[in-house]
């Protein structure tokens, strides 16, 4: 572990603690969800958890070890139980309840691109699975180690490819190994006075192979762009060799191979480096807290941001239910309290809450925050103070390490997210809550949907829904798998996006024909079989099973 890199994660959650949920969302979930202050579901100690046996035969054993060395090889069950799931709620009640069906059979840690380009021509002549693996943050299965039908599988884990391999600052492009997460991404552009700009919640965990390989979106996409628009060239090792895209600006060149690595989620090649635009780290940081009175005059005011090219750098709406959850799950600070004072004080008590950021050299903030504040005074919000702006900063990455001590109280939390144009957005939206609150209602208390809009385009923005619930007891999987069902089936009738930056994975793939056509199906099915001939590549992901399987 070095200075810019947090501890490993624990093997059933987030983060190295645990974090004690504040007084005020334990008095919300115990008055509205009857969820008391007591750990009735904790973790089984990692000593129980049983792992199918590794089906890895001596030959193969052999053959991998020579490609990255022995020692490089994971057999042991604990490295192979930190690479058999990501983290969706899923994922984390079958690791908590130490229900582990499908295990990775070896992890192996390669370390170059040559050793990569060895360990998929020996899993290739032996028709084992591969599944990359970069920091394992995944929320739609996208690493888990689904065999479909292959008689053994090997995590390839990313985490030896760590280095920044050049950076070219009169250009602003910086290339990076796969395996780098966020902070250390961060902290080495630091040392030069730049940034990368990419913050997704998942920051100090997630790789920026995975960002690449999901099509990422940060909380500041606003300012610095998607994690897909950042990025000019890469290298993909694929069973059937290498793609070397060297970076250069946007061009003519037929259609984009680069496009077409981007969001292969692991199922064309693997990853290893990434050249990415990068910019000259901010020297002033300016984030404030505005409230609306209603939804529709934030949403309308962000659509006004956008297209009069006035939009902060991180730009984030909640509704009134999440901004009601957050300021309860912010605690008591004081920060919180302002915010509370404020919406109360200017007739917004049950408003929604945007939290908005403008970074920069200085000059450039006040001229930018000028203009995009009379947007917004304009459709009538109110300013809260830069206290509840800062305290959202300090705080962006927190929310994860809740999760949790939620999950010990008996506590469904999970999120999901679509993207809608800005015509469709309202039923979308109206139909994701309403299958959701009917999913999980049914049996019981009616569970606490809120939503955020946190990227915006001119065409459109996404929609970020945020699930709390009572459990189940004894039917937990189900339980959500159905609400998921119900949302997802929403999203798709109502014209959203199937996803806006989680990716595909194993859990949406059922609904890409309907996302992208048959036609587009098999288009991505042509590819995987040039790049991939012997179908080893992370079986089961991005298109449905078995279709995708079928034909090879
Ligand atoms: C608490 C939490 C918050 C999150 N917040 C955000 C957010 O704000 N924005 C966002 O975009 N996402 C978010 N995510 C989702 C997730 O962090 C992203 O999808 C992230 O990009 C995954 O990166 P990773 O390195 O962890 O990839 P992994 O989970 O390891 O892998 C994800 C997929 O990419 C493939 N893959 C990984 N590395 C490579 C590689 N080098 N080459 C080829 N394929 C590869 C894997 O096989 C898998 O299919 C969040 C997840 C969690 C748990």
């Amino acid at each position: 572990m070095t200075a810019s890199s947090p501890p490993p994660l624990r093997w059933y959650g987030w983060g190295d603690r645990d974090t004690v949920p504040p007084p005020g969302l334990l008095r919300l979930l115990d008055q509205e969800l009857g969820v008391r202050d007591e750990v009735v579901a904790p973790p089984v100690p990692l000593d129980q958890v049983r792992l199918p046996e590794s089906a890895l035969s001596d030959r193969l054993r052999r053959r991998l070890a020579a490609a990255v060395g022995a020692v490089n090889l994971g057999r042991d069950s604990e490295d192979r139980l930190r690479h058999a799931a990501g983290r969706s709620y899923l994922d984390l009640l079958a690791l908590r309840a130490g229900r582990v069906d499908e295990a990775p059979d070896a992890v192996v840690h390669a370390g170059s691109v040559q050793e990569i380009a060895r360990v998929l021509k020996v899993c290739s002549e032996d028709g084992c699975a591969v599944v990359p693996y970069g920091g394992g943050t995944s929320v739609v299965g996208g690493v888990a180690p689904h065999h479909a039908g292959h008689h053994a599988l090997v995590s390839l884990a990313l985490d030896r490819l760590d280095a920044v391999v050049d950076v070219d600052e009169e250009s602003l492009l910086a290339t990076l190994q796969a395996g780098m997460r966020g902070p250390a991404v961060e902290a080495k552009m630091a040392q030069r006075g730049l940034t990368l700009g990419h913050f997704p919640q998942s920051f100090e965990y997630a790789s920026v192979g995975g960002f690449a390989a999901t099509r990422s979106a940060g909380q500041a996409s606003s300012g610095y762009g998607r994690f897909d628009e950042m990025v000019r060239g890469l290298t993909l090792v694929a069973p059937r060799g290498e793609l070397a895209l060297r970076a250069n600006p946007p061009n003519a060149a037929g259609p984009s191979v680069l496009q077409i690595a981007l969001g292969s989620e692991g199922t064309l090649g693997v990853i290893t480096d990434v050249t990415v635009r990068v910019r000259p780290r901010a020297r002033l940081l300016h984030y404030a807290a505005w409230s609306f009175a209603h939804i529709d005059s934030g949403v309308a005011a962000l659509r006004e941001l956008v297209l009069r090219h006035r939009v902060p750098d991180v730009t984030r709406l909640s509704d009134a239910e999440e901004t009601r959850v957050s300021l309860a799950m912010a605690g008591d600070g004081a920060a919180t309290r302002v915010a509370r004072r404020y919406l109360t004080m200017r007739g917004h008590a049950g408003g929604c809450l945007a939290i908005l950021g403008w970074e920069g050299a200085g000059a450039d903030i006040g001229a930018r925050k000028r203009l995009a504040v009379q947007v917004l005074r304009r459709h009538g919000a109110v300013a809260l103070g830069t206290a509840p702006g800062r305290a959202w900063l300090h705080s962006r990455f927190h929310a994860p390490y809740l999760r949790d001590a939620l999950l010990d109280r008996g506590l469904l939390v999970e999120t999901l997210e679509t993207a809608s144009t800005w015509v469709r957005l309202p039923s979308v939206r109206d139909a994701v809550i309403a299958a959701l609150q009917t999913a999980l209602g049914q049996r019981g208390t009616p569970p606490l949907v809120g939503y955020h809009i946190s990227h915006v385009y001119p065409e459109g923005a996404s929609l970020y829904f945020t699930v709390l619930a009572r459990q189940e007891d004894g039917r937990q999987v189900e339980q959500w798998r159905e609400a998921k069902r119900a949302a997802t089936d929403a999203i798709m009738r109502a014209g959203g996006a199937l996803t806006h930056h989680h990716a595909v994975g194993l859990d949406h793939a059922p609904w890409m024909p309907g996302q992208v056509g048959t036609v587009g199906i098999d288009a991505i099915r042509a590819l995987r079989s040039a790049l991939d001939p012997a179908g080893i590549m992370n079986p089961g992901k991005l298109i449905p099973y078995p279709v995708s399987d079928s034909n090879r």
